[in-house]
């Protein structure tokens, strides 16, 4: 009789570290729910590169690295960017450093980027939990742009234009996510990247 072998573990081997892509419209509520996402010591926000002036109580290195367009371009040139793209007219990237150094050190490295950032990640076959973060209307995502009261309304109106077409994008992506009550929106996406502990 052959001796009968112990089953394997139940517990699944974990898969930490991850990369989490939060896209959305502007004004959709990703900062917001990022800052909730990070409260989870597994999570660590990428901070990535912009050439757009800093609004009001933002800090270079916290918020973005804010970089002149020559120097942007130089770290384009030099491949220090794992995507960049131009949104609203700006140059926005996400350095390769600052997601390996947050993987290495074992955590989920969460990037907040744009749908054309997240679509050049996807081509590239990055492996990632692809969420498209969405309002529960339209006249939402207008009074929260408009009500976060930190863009010109020009700004506003582009931002607004450029939404239409990102809600379009939303079926590129492996969940939608709507953010109506933000406790119940972090919480589902813990979930679908593994759990509060993750
Ligand atoms: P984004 O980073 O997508 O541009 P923000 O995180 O800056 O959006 O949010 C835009 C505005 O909407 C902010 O004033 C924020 O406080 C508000 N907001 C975000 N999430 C919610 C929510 N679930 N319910 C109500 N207001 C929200
Ligand atoms: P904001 O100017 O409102 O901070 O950001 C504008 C848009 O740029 C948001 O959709 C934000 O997610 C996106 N963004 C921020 N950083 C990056 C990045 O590194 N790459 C890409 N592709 N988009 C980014």
């Amino acid at each position: 009789m052959l001796p009968t072998t112990p089953p394997p573990s139940v517990t699944p081997a974990p898969e930490l570290p991850r990369l989490i892509v939060l896209s959305g419209p502007s004004g959709v509520g990703k900062t917001t729910v990022g800052e909730g996402l990070v409260r989870n010591p597994s999570i660590r926000r990428a901070v990535t590169a912009t050439t757009r002036a800093p609004r009001a109580g933002e800090v270079d290195g916290r918020e973005y690295l804010f970089l002149g367009r020559a120097a942007f371009e130089t770290d384009i040139a030099a491949g220090r960017f794992l995507e960049h793209a131009n949104v609203h007219g700006n140059l926005y990237g996400t350095p390769r450093d600052q997601v390996d150094a947050i993987t290495a050190a074992g955590q989920n490295c969460l990037l907040i980027i744009d749908v054309q950032g997240a679509a050049t990640l996807r081509e590239q076959g990055i492996d990632a939990l692809y969420v498209f973060l969405a309002p529960p209307s339209w006249e939402v995502l207008e009074a929260r742009l408009r009500g976060r009261g930190t863009d010109d309304p020009e700004v506003v109106a582009r931002r607004l234009r450029n939404a239409q077409a990102e809600l379009g994008r939303q079926n590129e992506y492996d969940t939608v996510v709507i953010n109506d009550d933000l406790d119940t929106a972090i919480a589902q996406i813990e979930g679908l990247a593994g759990g509060p502990g993750l």
